[in-house]
């Protein structure tokens, strides 16, 4: 199978602050990929070069910079539009008409959880409904690729829970590919079939882990399996913090 995406020894600094250095990863059509790593290590940048939003100094990026869908670490909804406008807005642009973006965004609101609210503003939901509708926009825009920062960071442990459980069922109906970077190796277990770790800044790749649980067995965060797997990224990260 031909990767979707593909990262080859890529190195970014700002002025003097070596950020990423050779990194390298490929991403296959239909995969979840975690990129794990500490906070300040360079995830976020990597995946604004990914997108094309930002420079690099070396190295290569293959794949549809532009048909991804990208969910930033806050949703960045536009203020003075309604979830429903926020979401068509992928379509809007492209020129499709009025009632068949209103369709589309219409038919997924009950599975993003966003039934009844499709004319309140973004000030008026909660912090993780503003992320559903966020990533709601990107899975209308049809991407190739989700591309997702730190999706449920901001939020409390129980509806960070609660939304990783929800997205890990969302991706098996979708069928989509997604790549998104996380510190939270629980998020990771979740909702990634592969795993790359990455080092402290400049970020580099020092493993990767697949991840082959049900999706019973990744929403029971205590159970034996579950913690076999977090264990084994623990041990990744530890080895890579002793080199
Ligand atoms: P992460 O997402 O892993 O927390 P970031 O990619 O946001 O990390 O940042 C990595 C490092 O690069 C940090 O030290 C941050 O301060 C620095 N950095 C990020 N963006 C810029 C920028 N536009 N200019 C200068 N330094 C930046
Ligand atoms: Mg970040």
């Amino acid at each position: 199978m031909r990767p979707l995406l593909e990262v080859d020894r890529l190195s970014k600094s700002y002025g003097d602050l070596p950020v990423l250095r050779d990194v390298a990863f490929h991403v296959d059509e239909g995969e979840s990929l975690a990129i794990l790593g500490p906070s300040g290590c360079g995830k976020s940048t990597l995946l604004r070069i990914l997108l094309g939003l930002e420079g690099y100094d070396a190295g290569e990026v293959r794949g549809p910079v532009d048909r991804a869908g990208y969910l930033p670490q806050d949703a960045l909804l536009f203020p003075w539009k309604t979830v429903v406008q926020n979401a068509e807005l992928p379509l809007q642009i492209r020129g499709v008409d009025r009632k068949r973006r209103r369709e589309e965004v219409a038919s997924r609101l009950p599975s993003f959880g966003l039934a009844g609210f499709e004319d309140a503003y973004p000030h008026e939901l909660s912090g993780g409904m503003r992320q559903r509708a966020g990533l709601l926009r990107a899975v209308v825009s049809g991407a190739a690729v989700l591309v997702l920062d730190e999706p449920f960071g901001a939020l409390d442990t129980l509806t960070r829970h609660r939304l990783q459980d929800w997205l890990s069922g969302l991706m098996s109906e979708l069928h989509r590919t997604m790549l998104f970077v996380t510190h939270d190796l629980e998020e990771a277990v979740v909702l990634a079939d592969r795993v790359l770790v990455l080092s402290g800044r400049p970020a580099g790749v020092i493993g990767e882990r697949g991840i082959s649980l049900s999706r019973e067995e990744r929403s029971d965060r205590l159970s034996p399996l579950f913690y076999r797997e977090k264990d084994g990224l623990l041990s990744m990260i530890r080895k890579g913090d002793e080199r």
